[in-house]
């Protein structure tokens, strides 16, 4: 029965993605720990407004990839389609700006109704980093600065080049996107038709297109950097001298725009060439403009969201699983005595699994598949004289323990 499947763009995560993606965001969290963040876990759900303001109408996340439904009580929600909004909004309720720099650390699913293929779902997992308050490019660098050690960590910022442009201050953007309505209506007929209702809603967002003819058209658009006034360029050389000195390599692209209307000037992503067409793993920006737009207080703020499962797939290796103990236990006082052996190694830290069922080949067997590092056989005479059989399943040793002394010798062995 179709029904029975998962919904087209969405995926059950175990055993090893499950795996790869959760090494993802543990090291992002210990890594955005080191650089101050804490943990900001905003509601799936927002307000449609939260996300249709500050986005804009003409979108594509707005107008055409929002999943957007009223409840029943008649309340216009929408699953949250990226983490920015949703932070800014919490910003604002949670009354924050008495408390700025905040520096919040996010990640978890994100929905957008976008055509599936490899490396792009309709539900996806992003790790998500903001800093609220600081309008000086330094805290840029340290944004950045964020998503590179977190790649390095992953052991794939090798892999990935940091593309990095500025979009300038305002009046710089707007000055540009003058300059590129006169240019693209010059080739209109030429566009495709997502680009020519761009050239009306969002004429920045030709840049980004990915199509053939498209992309031949802007080989000769005007470049930003032309029109950068000088507190823009100032802005941006501080950029680049500070991740220069941080070791963070990128190369400067002036095709690159992000597709969000609110962003000003820092914007980058980092990209990889491994993962074929959907290359990129995170993106970013400055994005001072937002807040106030959603209603709040005039604060700036600069962040960038990552794609889980992308760099998940980027990981060389799947990281290893903790390698459990099997207990075994032979009869029924071993099997009861076995609850309180079992109870006491895990509060030790160590993994225990029991597997009390079946004959004692067939459970070594369990144990080999499950790559166990010893099995714990419990029997009547073990019992009596206090003590426990020990395998360890790699040399195949054999030794009695004092059921006491137990915790200590599977710790002393790894
Ligand atoms: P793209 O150009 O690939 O559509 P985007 O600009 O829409 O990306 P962002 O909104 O910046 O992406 O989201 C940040 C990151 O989330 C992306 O760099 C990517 O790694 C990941 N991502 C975006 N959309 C998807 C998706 N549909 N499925 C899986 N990952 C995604
Ligand atoms: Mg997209």
């Amino acid at each position: 029965m179709s029904k029975l499947q998962p919904v087209r763009g969405t995926h059950d995560i175990y055993g090893d993605d499950a795996r790869r993606m959760r090494h993802v965001v543990e090291t992002f969290a210990r890594v955005a720990s080191t650089y101050g963040f804490e943990e900001l876990a905003t509601p799936i759900f927002e307000f449609t407004e939260v996300f249709k303001r500050p986005l804009g109408e003409a979108s594509d996340i707005v107008s055409k990839e929002m999943y957007s439904f009223r409840d029943r009580g008649d309340e216009e929600l929408t699953l949250r389609p990226e983490f920015t909004a949703g932070v800014a909004r919490a910003f604002i309720s949670g009354g924050m700006q008495q408390s700025t720099p905040c520096r919040f650390m996010s990640w978890g699913p994100v929905f957008r109704y976008e055509r599936p293929q490899k490396g792009r779902y309709r539900q996806f997992h992003q790790l998500n980093a903001e800093c609220l308050g600081p309008s000086d490019p330094a805290t840029d660098v340290d944004m950045i600065a964020l998503g590179y050690r977190t790649l390095m960590e992953l052991g794939v910022a090798g892999d990935v080049v940091l593309n990095l442009n500025t979009l300038g201050d305002p009046d710089s953007r707007n000055a540009y996107r003058s300059a590129l309505v006169e240019y693209f209506s010059d080739h209109r007929d030429a566009l495709s038709e997502d680009s020519q209702r761009r050239l009306l809603t969002n004429p920045l967002r030709i840049l980004d297109s990915k199509i053939e003819g498209d992309q031949a058209i802007v080989v000769g658009a005007p470049k930003l950097s032309g029109y950068l006034n000088d507190q823009s360029r100032d802005f941006f050389r501080t950029v680049t001298n500070g991740l220069e000195r941080a070791g963070v390599p990128f190369v400067h692209n002036e095709r690159l725009v992000r597709g969000l209307d609110y962003y000003t000037h820092t914007a980058f992503e980092f990209i990889t060439e491994i993962l074929g067409a959907q290359g990129t793993v995170i993106g970013g920006g400055r994005y001072d403009g937002l807040i106030k737009k959603l209603g709040g207080p005039p604060v700036a703020g600069v962040g960038w969201a990552g794609g889980i499962e992308r760099l998940a797939m980027m990981l060389a290796e799947t990281p290893t699983a903790v390698r459990p103990v099997f207990f075994l236990p032979m009869g029924d006082a071993a099997l009861l005595e076995g609850f309180k052996i079992c109870e006491e190694l895990r509060g030790a830290g160590i993994t225990v699994i029991a597997d009390r069922t079946g004959n004692i080949s067939k459970r070594m067997n369990r144990a080999n598949k499950a790559s166990a590092r010893a099995a714990l056989i419990l029997g009547d005479d073990e019992l009596s004289a206090g003590t426990i059989m020990v395998k360890n399943l790699d040399s195949g040793d054999q030794q009695q323990i004092s059921i006491d002394g137990l915790a200590k010798h599977l710790k002393a062995q790894g």
